[in-house]
């Protein structure tokens, strides 16, 4: 699917506000983060990544959005790269007092969300149950840091929310912002917990789909991240991967890509072996103590359904969900990951994407067909790889404008894509029983 950018008045504005020349000598380099899309030969485009870009995104037609100041894209542009101004990073923060234990107009620090998954488990006992499932990379050096939650609900009977892959009711997992910049997805992950509590036994929806079904969340997959970033409080710090230093690398160039740790196919395309690349792989496949939580919990809840081959399907009658929340485009995108090649299930995915999208709006594909790559060691990948369960990624959120890009005005969660994405989350869920059929 190609988006079609338009130029908005606001952005043209801040283009030109971008180009204009300091004229005060001591003024420090303006590192204030753009959007500009890059076109140009194939064999430069390719290298962009080499050189430790921030490329947030890539169209199949091999264009590619990239992050960066105004002297980085001149210098892009000298090398013979078409470079045009798309949108700002930043977007209006409205005045006012913020709650407490939020940032960027509304958005909640790891320590919200903590404190929400204890008082939801305790308001209602009979539904949720919360699990420390892991470390976080800063809490294994002793450097602060986090344990990782997981949360299950479900109207509770003997034996529910047990971590034991043979459950009695099927189940439906969700991660958010293991992207810990891709702001909207820790927020669709708190909004979703709250539908499915306060609609129990008051919205016959809900109450079907959890007298059946047991929903797991893990709303913040990478607590350090999700901490850095929200220490730039208005203009939230871009930091994508977790927090593991070293490798020389600084700024929010430090970390190791959770997206591309995974344990399945570790090590292929569209992940780097450079430490400072957004998409580094880190040392080892399963290096990274949250890929190792959020592995050792996958497996924990599903049955491992799935034989070894890279074209073996999963029977028809496997159980089970799983969908990851990312930013940004309005893909729906489908195992595989690592290959161009089909997935062995690739027809029901897609209807069962196809059944998700007909309320979000989005567009289904695999990865060449939806971001433009392949990409080796993300998580979906694991999960229907290793398992067999039906899994997914949702790009939430436009492009560009007030409710694109990584981080949305905080308005846009409540207006436009927790209420785009509310009904999809809900077809995934109520799809646990029988994804494939
Ligand atoms: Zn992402």
């Amino acid at each position: 699917m190609q988006h079609r950018r338009l130029f908005t008045t606001a952005a043209i504005a801040a283009l030109t506000l971008a180009l204009t020349p300091t004229t005060a000598a001591t003024a420090a380099p303006d590192t204030t983060p753009y959007y500009w899309n890059i076109t140009g030969p194939a064999a430069t485009l390719t290298t962009l990544g080499d050189h430790d870009l921030d490329i947030a995104h890539t169209e199949p037609d091999g264009s590619a959005t990239v992050i960066a100041d105004t002297a980085t894209a001149r210098d892009l542009k000298n090398q013979g790269l078409d470079v045009s101004f798309i949108d700002t990073v930043y977007k209006p923060v409205p005045p006012g007092t913020q709650a407490a234990d939020t940032y960027y107009g509304g958005y909640h620090t790891t320590t919200a969300h903590e404190t929400h998954l204890t008082q939801v488990a305790a308001t209602y006992p009979t539904l949720a149950t919360v699990y420390d499932i892991g470390d976080s990379w800063r809490k294994t050096q002793g450097l602060g840091g986090h344990d990782i939650k997981a949360i299950c609900i479900t109207k509770k009977q003997t034996g529910d929310c047990s971590l034991a892959p043979q459950s009695t009711k099927p189940r439906f997992s969700m991660i958010a912002q293991i992207h810990a910049r891709e702001l909207a997805t820790g927020e669709v992950a708190w909004k979703f917990i709250d539908l499915l509590t306060t609609g129990y036994g008051t919205n016959p929806r809900i109450t079907a789909l959890l007298d059946t079904t047991e929903i797991w969340i893990v709303p913040i997959a990478n607590p350090d991240g999700v901490d850095i970033v929200a220490t730039g409080g208005n203009n939230p710090k871009l930091q994508r991967k977790n927090a593991h230093t070293g490798g020389g690398c600084t700024g929010t160039s430090i970390g190791v890509d959770l997206n591309r740790n995974s344990t399945f196919k570790w090590g292929g395309g569209g992940s780097s072996s450079s430490p400072c690349s957004e998409v580094y792989r880190g040392a080892t496949a399963g290096s990274e103590p949250e890929t190792r939580a959020l592995e050792n919990w996958f497996k924990a809840i599903h049955p491992d359904q799935r034989g070894t081959g890279d074209t073996t399907p999963a029977p028809s009658t496997a159980r089970d969900v799983m969908i990851t929340l990312h930013s940004y485009g309005g893909y729906v995108v489908i195992p595989w990951g690592w290959t161009a090649a089909d997935a062995p299930n690739d027809t029901a995915l897609r209807t069962l994407g196809q059944n998700m999208a007909a309320s979000n709006g989005y567009y289904v594909g695999n990865g060449p067909e939806t971001v433009g790559y392949t990409s080796a060691g993300v998580t979906d990948d694991f999960t229907y790889g290793v398992l067999g369960v039906a899994s997914y990624t949702f790009e939430m959120g436009a492009d560009f404008g007030t409710c694109g890009g990584f981080t949305p005005a905080y308005s846009c969660i409540n207006s436009q894509i927790w209420p785009g994405n509310r009904d999809a989350l809900l077809t995934g869920a109520e799809a646990a029983d029988s994804p494939y059929n």
